[in-house]
């Protein structure tokens, strides 16, 4: 690599937490101090941001595409960046929205919003309801198209408007399925699509609708070109939107058993290309959601160690932006809005006194933009 500064922006998703009684009220991150982390604030500062405005969702498709840069303009919803991700092209005048094939129980309770299926598992089930002439039916009725997909993640276009006022799994796991669809349009798909996967012990949720977002290339916009790191369909898509590199790394799944060392090697050979490159790692936030602290606290170790492997390999004049993207409380398995931590970290200034990276409730909230400004030196 050149000695032309390169710029890393790791995004560890949902690390930031709440106080957990399992860990004597402390977060995660506070019980378990990790070294990488406090050499990167112990010298650039901690400070927080607020990456979900009022209004918006809790989640990676709001906080990501604003902590990129953009502005609330681009939120059109979750499902159009997804489509991206996936490689679905929407034409103008159309809308994407999710449909995650969750785990329900018999009684139509909501078990498991975001299943670890296998991709071969979703991709069977979504051939399933693809291939239904009933379902094909009641989606013709509004002209929509169903897209089977590899994993939990499914996809269903259609012309606008975008149906409204659906609830996203993951916030009312624990809820039956009835009563979450407003629309006369919704209900006969999630209705059907159940029926077709009740012996699989699994149902068909749609949410997270929207129309075709215009983002304003980065590379016109900060004067750089880049690439992001990514397992998940929602920050591949929105690089791919932005005109970032996303390649596909294999073995990287957004889980605890994710090859992250092979995302770190992915992120340093971009940098050999571009010089701003995004990791995005969602271990922490799956497993958040999963409610379990042990794996929590594995995640945030696995990030330490993903930071000394970029760190090591990069072999020439850095800056590294650290941050969440959101709180995950790993106590209620929900996403949170509460401003999260970052610091920015230059390899060519002295070290400084190893600080940890914790959550913080003190000090100014800065906007989402003003870390990534910060790290390019934009500010
Ligand atoms: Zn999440």
């Amino acid at each position: 690599m050149s000695g032309r500064t390169r710029y890393f922006m790791v995004v560890a998703d949902g690390m930031a937490d709440t106080p957990l009684a399992e860990l004597g009220g402390l977060t995660p991150l506070r019980y378990r101090p990790r070294p990488q982390m406090a050499e990167l604030a112990g010298q650039g500062g901690l400070f927080r941001v607020r990456t979900i405005p009022s209004g918006f969702s809790a989640g990676t498709e709001t906080a990501m595409p604003l902590i990129t840069g953009y502005d609330t303009s681009v939120l059109t919803g979750r499902g159009p960046v997804e489509a991206a991700g996936m490689g679905i092209a929407l034409p103008a005048g159309q809308f994407a929205m999710r449909a995650n094939l969750v785990r329900m129980a018999e009684d139509g309770t909501l078990t498991e919003a975001c299943p670890d299926l296998s991709d071969e598992e979703g991709l069977a089930a979504g051939r399933l309801l693809a291939a239904d002439a009933a379902l094909a039916g009641e989606l013709a009725r509004v002209g929509w198209t169903f897209h089977p997909q590899p994993g939990f993640r499914q996809m269903i276009t259609g012309p606008l408007p975008p149906p409204a006022g659906m609830t996203p799994p993951h916030n009312v796991q624990g809820d039956g399925i009835d009563g979450h669809w407003p629309t006369d349009a919704l209900a006969p798909v999630v209705r059907r699509a159940r029926a077709l996967l009740r012996e699989r012990g699994m149902a068909l949720w749609p949410w997270g609708p929207g129309a075709w977002p215009h983002y304003e290339p980065f590379a016109d916009k900060f004067g750089l070109h880049g690439a992001v790191i990514s397992a998940v369909p929602v920050v591949r898509g929105m690089a791919l939107l932005a005109g970032l590199e996303a390649p596909v790394v294999p073995g990287a799944t957004g889980t605890l058993e994710t090859d992250w060392r092979a995302k770190v090697d992915a992120a340093l050979a971009a940098a050999a290309r571009v010089p701003f490159v995004m990791l995005h790692l969602e271990a922490p936030d799956d497993c958040s959601h999963a409610r379990s602290v042990e794996a929590e606290l594995r995640a945030i170790a696995m990030i330490d160690e993903a930071l000394a492997r970029l760190r090591a390999g990069v072999g020439g004049p850095y800056r590294l932006l650290l941050l969440p993207d959101h709180v995950t409380s790993t106590e209620t398995g929900r996403h949170g809005a509460e401003p999260v931590p970052w610091c920015v970290y230059d390899s060519e200034r002295p070290a400084g006194i190893p600080t940890p990276f914790v959550e913080i409730d003190e000090g100014p909230v800065f906007a989402a933009d003003i870390p990534l400004r910060t790290l390019l030196g934009q500010s």
